[in-house]
C-alpha cells in the first residue's frame, strides 16, 4: 500500500486561481518522490493539502490508507513536516526545540531524548546545541526544522526545501540522512530546487506547473531525455536572430537547448552565422538536468519526449 497518495487533487481559492488541477501521485515507503517546479507552480498547495492545514476543492487524498480531507488532524499526527520559510521559537534553543518536538510528538520521556540525541549527532548540531533559536543562522534554523520534522519517527515525511541556506558540508550530512531514513522505510515528499544533489536520493520525481504536472518519471528516465538534447551557449553579433530548432534555456541569455538530432543543421547554420558576424562565438554540450527540467517548465507543450 502506498503511504501517501493524492488522487485528482484541485484546488481554487477564492480569488479563482486554480493552483492545484487534477493532481494525482502517490508516494511508497521506502521511496522519496520529489516535486519540482517554479514559484506559484502549486507546490505549497499541495502540500498544505497533504498536511490537512488546506481543504480541497475536491479530490482524495490518503495517508497510510485514511482519508485526511475528512480526518485532517490524521495527518497532522502521522506526517513529519518541515514547512517552507523560517519557523521562530523565540528564546528556545536549537537543543531543546528538537527535545521538545520529540515530546510533543508523544514519545516517551527516554525515547524523546534518544532520538533527540541522535538527530543532533547526525546533523552535526552539538556546536548549536545552545544557541537560541532566533539568533541563528538561517541553515542552522533549517537544520533544526529538518531535526523537528524527523524526530517523532514518522513514516511519511513532507521537506520542504530542506537545503535552503545550508552549508555544503552539512547539505551532505542531510542527503546521507534522507538515504537512511529511505533504507529506512520512510516514504519522502520532497520539494527542492536543489536538483543537481537531490538526484542521488530521489527515486521519482514530478514536474510541476501552473497547478499541473507537466511530467513525472524517475532521475534515470530524466538522464535519457538528457542524451537527446544539446545545450548550445553563443555570443550574439549584429544582427543574430536564434535558429528555430532552438529553445531558449531560460533564464540563461545566449543559452538554447536542440535536439541531437538537429545536430547536423544547428552546426550549418553556426558555421555560416559565424562567418556572417552574426554569432562571435560559441560552445556545444550535453545540458545538465537543470536545462532539462527549465525546458519543461518554459514549454508547456514540451518538445521534448514523455519520461516514463
Ligand atoms: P509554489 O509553492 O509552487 O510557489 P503556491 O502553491 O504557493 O506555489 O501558489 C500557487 C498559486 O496559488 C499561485 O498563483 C499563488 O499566487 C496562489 N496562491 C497561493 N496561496 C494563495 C492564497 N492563500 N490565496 C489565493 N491565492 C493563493
Amino acid at each position: 500500500m502506498n503511504a501517501l497518495t493524492v488522487r485528482d487533487l484541485s484546488k481554487r481559492y477564492r480569488g479563482g486561481t486554480l493552483a492545484n488541477d487534477r493532481i494525482s501521485l502517490s508516494v511508497a515507503l521506502g521511496e522519496v518522490y520529489a516535486l519540482l517546479g517554479p514559484n506559484g507552480a502549486g507546490k505549497t498547495t499541495l502540500v498544505r493539502q497533504v498536511l490537512g492545514l488546506l481543504k480541497p476543492t475536491s479530490g482524495a487524498i490518503a495517508v497510510h490508507g485514511v482519508d485526511v480531507v475528512a480526518n485532517p488532524g490524521f495527518a497532522r499526527r502521522n506526517v513529519g513536516f518541515l514547512p517552507q520559510g523560517q519557523f521562530h521559537m523565540e528564546m528556545a534553543r536549537i537543543g531543546e526545540v528538537i527535545h521538545s518536538m520529540a515530546r510533543l510528538r508523544g514519545l516517551p520521556t527516554a525515547e524523546a531524548k534518544r532520538r533527540a540525541e541522535a538527530v543532533i549527532a547526525r546533523l552535526d548540531l552539538e556546536e548549536f546545541r545552545k544557541t537560541p533559536h532566533f539568533t541563528a543562522s538561517g541553515g542552522v534554523k533549517r537544520l533544526c526544522g529538518l531535526a523537528s520534522a524527523i524526530v517523532g519517527g514518522q513514516k511519511v515525511l513532507v521537506l520542504d526545501e530542506p537545503t535552503n541556506d545550508v552549508d555544503p558540508v552539512r547539505r551532505q550530512l542531510l542527503w546521507g540522512l534522507l538515504a537512511e531514513l529511505r533504507a529506512d522505510g520512510a516514504a519522502i515528499l520532497l520539494v527542492t530546487h536543489n536538483l543537481a544533489e537531490a538526484e542521488r536520493v530521489i527515486d521519482r520525481f514530478a514536474i510541476i506547473d501552473r497547478g499541473q504536472i507537466l511530467r513525472e518519471g524517475t532521475p534515470a528516465s530524466m538522464r535519457s531525455l538528457v542524451t537527446e538534447m544539446l545545450r548550445l551557449e553563443l555570443t550574439p553579433g549584429f544582427g543574430f536572430m536564434p535558429h528555430p530548432c532552438l529553445m531558449p534555456d531560460q533564464p540563461n541569455p545566449g543559452a538554447y537547448l536542440f535536439e541531437l538530432a538537429s545536430l547536423t543543421t544547428v552546426s550549418a547554420w553556426l558555421e555560416e552565422a559565424s562567418t556572417g558576424g552574426r554569432v562571435l562565438d560559441f560552445r556545444i554540450g550535453p545540458p545538465s538536468l537543470d536545462d532539462i527540467y527549465t525546458a519543461a517548465v518554459a514549454t508547456p507543450a514540451p518538445p521534448l519526449k514523455a519520461a516514463s
